[in-house]
């Protein structure tokens, strides 16, 4: 089992930001309104995910680390409908088979936290606020070959940035806080308005040389902001898209951007955008990938008419 979790963690841990995106991932499917991380060396040495969602009773604890053990799915079915971020319940039991894993938390029923340490199996009383704190260290201690592609501290810093960046713009009404060696190196506050948030994450210049999205086709909705030429200047060449709230690489997404951008645009060849789809989840697959950043549609050509027509119309509109 030792040996399958880790296979499973080959897929689902391949650096620092994948952790980071796993735990981030787990707070916010706990309703956290608040989420800080704290880092060492990029995350190799240390990443701690702190949530005050509803955290994990003292019975759960060692549950939440077996395979399989997750609480969001109750059956196959649900696998169409998954409205959590998580699902396949194997984060956890992948992470801690490559790491020194541990995991304090309180739910608001208890009287203590209780800490339970991954490796040994000791669960013992603690002191925290209602919440989870899940510390993950020394990642790939036991397997050198890995830990030795890892890039250096900053890059792996950037990718755990990144990590926290796509669930920060999805979630604008959760606080995020991200330390670094003990040093804050980004902050972005909770609020109820997404240009908001768009303007603390990527910058008001972004906000600046961008337009609005904003397109229903009957249950499809597609909102955010399209880049104009200015803002690749702002902004490097990034892209950002969201399926139902989680973030996702998508083929379709991008080649009907890439469209829309050559037919308004001519020329413009890395568009900056941030685009949410909202999307019918029967009509969406996302268990495609291990990591879930992968999706399929079922009609990928009624997706991509719709959302290359909501950027063309965006980029077409006059402008004040
Ligand atoms: P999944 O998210 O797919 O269910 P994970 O391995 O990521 O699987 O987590 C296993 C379980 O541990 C979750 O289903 C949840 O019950 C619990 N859990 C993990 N992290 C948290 C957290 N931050 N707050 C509350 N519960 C958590
Ligand atoms: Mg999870």
């Amino acid at each position: 089992d030792e040996l399958i979790s880790q296979i499973a963690a080959g897929e689902v841990v391949e650096r620092p930001a994948s952790v980071v995106r796993e735990l981030v991932d787990n707070a916010l499917d706990a309703g956290a309104t608040q989420v800080t991380l704290r880092l060492l060396a990029g995350g190799v040495r240390l990443v701690c995910v702190e949530d005050d969602g509803c955290g994990i009773a003292r019975a759960e604890l060692p549950v939440a680390l077996k395979r399989h053990a997750t609480s969001k799915i109750a059956s196959l079915g649900d696998l169409e409908s998954v409205g959590t971020m998580g699902f396949r319940g194997e984060a956890l039991a992948a992470i801690a088979s490559v790491s020194e894993l541990s995991l304090l938390s309180r739910t608001a029923e208890e009287s203590s936290a209780y800490l339970l340490d991954a490796r040994s199996g000791e669960l013992r009383p603690a002191a925290r606020s209602v919440g989870t704190t899940v510390e993950v260290k020394e990642l790939f201690f036991s397997t050198p070959a890995r830990r030795k592609f890892l890039k250096t501290d900053s890059t792996e810093l950037a990718h755990c940035v990144e990590a926290v960046r796509r669930h920060a713009l999805a979630r604008p009404e959760v606080g995020f806080a991200i330390w670094h060696e003990g040093r804050l190196v980004e902050q972005w506050r909770a609020t109820p308005r997404w240009e908001q948030r768009l303007a603390d994450v990527l910058g008001a210049d972004f906000l600046e040389a961008s337009v609005a999205v904003d397109w229903r086709a009957g249950p499809l909705r597609v909102w955010g902001r399209a880049g104009l030429p200015d803002a690749a200047r702002a902004r490097g060449d990034q892209q950002w898209t969201w399926v139902n709230g989680r973030y996702v690489r998508d083929k379709v997404l991008a080649h009907a951007a890439r469209s829309a951008y050559e037919d308004v645009l001519h020329g413009q060849r890395q568009p900056v955008y941030a685009l949410s789809l909202e999307i019918d989840p029967a009509q969406v697959d996302v268990n495609v990938h291990p990591t879930k950043i992968e999706v399929r549609f079922r009609d990928g050509r009624a997706v991509h008419q719709v959302v290359r027509h909501a950027i063309e119309n965006a980029l077409a509109a006059p402008r004040a």
